[in-house]
């Protein structure tokens, strides 16, 4: 736990990027800071300044607009995210995707484990790989350890699509992009994307671009 008369690097950082009002410039895949393993969130930034940052965090995904932001996407070696999903889809890929409507959520310092062997793929995306989405076999349930911004202890199970984000983001702080986990051959454009692979499941692109699905 840092001192709260020392301001840390971190510190200093994210004042210096809270500086400029709005959204935060996202980093894309590339940089460094998204290969890192993020520091445990240990008091480095006082509660007024990691309550601004959590807003700014929590702007810039609406902003994106995306359903997960963590820190090392704004460039901030930290393992917080914020995950939320209003989820507006139509009700085949609900069912499908299991895509019920996720509330803002703060996520401090967290971890998961899978909980049982079911495992779930289907296109994912990232901001900071812009342009592009591929099928990622994830658990489709999985137990999170956490904290909230206001330092309380988090132990939650969560299931389907809202899984996937806290596994997504999750894996930021652990220096993990998606395309890590991807099929390879499942690899599309948006453009390619939106022309041929919006139905509810991936199963009709893993025959045409020749990859498996788990099951
Ligand atoms: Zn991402």
């Amino acid at each position: 736990m840092a001192s709260p008369s020392a301001r840390t690097p971190l510190a200093e950082q994210v004042e210096e990027l809270l500086a400029a009002d709005g959204p935060l410039p996202i980093v894309s895949a590339g940089d460094p800071v998204l290969r890192r393993p993020a520091e445990s969130y240990d008091g480095q930034l006082a509660p007024e300044l990691l309550a601004r940052f959590v807003q700014a965090l929590r702007v810039t995904m609406r902003t994106a607009p995306g359903v997960g932001l963590a820190a090392v996407q704004v460039g901030v070696g930290l393992r917080i995210a914020v995950i939320e999903d209003p989820a507006p889809v139509p009700e085949e890929v609900r069912v499908a995707r299991e895509r019920v409507p996720q509330p803002f959520r703060v996520l401090v310092n967290p971890s998961y484990e899978p909980v049982g062997a079911r495992r779930a793929a289907f296109f994912e995306g990232c901001l900071s790989v812009p342009g592009w989405q591929a099928v990622v076999a994830r658990h489709a349930e999985v137990r999170l350890r956490a904290r909230d911004e206001h330092g309380r202890a988090v132990d939650e199970v969560f299931t389907g699509w809202p899984a996937r984000i806290v596994q997504h983001e999750t894996d930021h702080l652990d220096g993990v992009l998606y395309v890590d986990r991807a099929e390879p051959r499942s690899l599309a454009s948006n453009e390619a994307m939106a022309a041929r692979w919006t139905q509810p499941t991936p199963e009709a692109a893993a025959r045409a671009l020749g990859f498996e699905l788990p099951g």
